[in-house]
C-alpha cells in the first residue's frame, strides 16, 4: 500500500513536469516566429592575444529575443532546438550574421568563431554551404573559425567525419570546445587537423589554487604546442588566472577580463 503523502508528492510533481512542458512549448511556438523575425541575434565577445592583450577577433554567441524584448540565454533553447532540429536554422542564421560582420571588418588578421552542433555537420553539403556564403561577400575561409564541442568532435558517424574534412579542405579552421571535459577526443586530434583548443572553463576557473587543475591545463597547452595547434583559454575572469595562464605558456584566451559578450551591433574592437 502507498503511502498517502507519496501520492500527494507525485501529483504535485507531475503538475510541476505539465506546467514545465506547457512554458517550453509556449517558448518553442515563439522560436520559429524569431527566425521569421530575425529575432535571433548575435553577439560577440572578444578573443585576445594573452602577451598583449590585443585582439584577435571574437566569438559568436547567439541570443534569442522574445517578442516582449528579454533575452533568452543559449542554455535555455539550445539543447531543446537540437532535439527539434531548429538548431539547423539557427546555426545557418549565425553563420550568415558571422560572415557578414566579417565582411563589414576590413582587418583581415581579425576572425569569427562560430559554434556549430552536430545536427549542421549532418545537413548534407553543409561545407559547400559555408563555403558559398564566404565567397559570395569576398570573406576569406579561414576568418570563419568553427567550433564543435570535443563531446561532438569524438562522434564518428557516417557524415560528420566527411563533413569535417570537407571543411578543413576548404580551408576553414576548426577549434576544438571545451576540450578537457568532454568524451576523450584524443584519438580524433590523431586523424582531423584542427587549428585550436579550447581549455574549458571549469579547468580555468581552478588554476589559481588547484594544483590538479593547473597540471591538467598545462597538458593541454604542451598538447597544443607539440600538435602545431593554438590553445585559447575560455572563461578567464581574474588577473590570476592569466598569470597562471602566461606561466604555462597559453597564448589565447576569452573571459569577463578582457570584455563580456556584447550585441554585434555595438561591438569595437581595438586590435
Ligand atoms: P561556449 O561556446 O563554451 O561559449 C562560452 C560561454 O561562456 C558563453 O556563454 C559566454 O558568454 C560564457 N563566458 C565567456 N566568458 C566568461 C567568463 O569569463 N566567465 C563566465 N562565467 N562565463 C563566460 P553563453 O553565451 O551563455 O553560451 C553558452 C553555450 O551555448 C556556448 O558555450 C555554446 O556551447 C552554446 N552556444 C552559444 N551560441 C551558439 C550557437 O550559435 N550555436 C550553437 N550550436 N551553440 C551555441
Ligand atoms: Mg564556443
Ligand atoms: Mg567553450
Ligand atoms: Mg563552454
Amino acid at each position: 500500500r502507498q503511502a498517502p503523502g507519496r501520492q500527494v508528492r507525485s501529483a504535485s510533481f507531475s503538475a510541476a513536469v505539465r506546467e514545465q512542458v506547457h512554458r517550453r512549448m509556449a517558448l518553442l511556438a515563439d522560436l520559429d516566429a524569431a527566425l521569421a523575425e530575425d529575432r535571433i541575434e548575435m553577439y560577440l565577445q572578444p578573443q585576445v592575444r594573452l602577451a598583449d592583450q590585443n585582439s584577435v577577433g571574437a566569438e559568436a554567441l547567439v541570443r534569442w529575443r522574445t517578442r516582449e524584448g528579454s533575452l533568452v540565454m543559449p542554455d535555455h533553447f539550445i539543447a531543446v532546438a537540437e532535439h527539434t532540429g531548429a538548431i539547423v536554422q539557427i546555426g545557418q542564421r549565425m553563420v550568415e550574421k558571422a560572415v557578414a560582420h566579417l565582411a563589414s571588418w576590413p582587418d583581415p588578421r581579425l576572425r569569427i568563431s562560430v559554434n556549430l552542433s552536430l545536427r549542421q555537420l549532418e545537413e548534407p553539403d553543409f561545407a559547400a554551404w559555408v563555403t558559398a556564403q564566404c565567397d559570395a561577400h569576398g570573406v576569406a575561409r579561414e576568418r570563419l573559425r568553427l567550433e564543435i564541442t570535443e563531446t561532438a568532435f569524438a562522434v564518428h558517424s557516417e557524415q560528420v567525419g566527411p563533413a569535417l574534412a570537407a571543411l578543413t579542405e576548404a580551408g576553414f579552421e576548426l577549434s576544438i570546445d571545451d576540450f578537457g571535459t568532454g568524451q576523450s577526443s584524443l584519438g580524433r586530434l590523431a586523424e582531423i587537423a584542427v587549428h585550436e583548443l579550447k581549455l574549458d572553463r571549469s579547468l580555468v576557473r581552478g588554476i589559481e589554487h588547484d594544483a590538479r587543475a593547473r597540471r591538467v591545463a598545462g597538458l593541454i597547452v604542451e598538447l597544443g604546442r607539440d600538435l602545431g595547434v593554438e590553445v585559447l583559454a575560455e572563461g578567464i575572469e581574474t588577473e590570476g588566472q592569466l598569470a597562471v595562464l602566461q606561466q604555462l605558456g597559453c597564448v589565447l584566451g576569452q573571459g569577463w577580463l578582457f570584455g563580456r559578450a556584447e550585441p554585434a551591433t555595438q561591438f569595437r574592437l581595438e586590435a
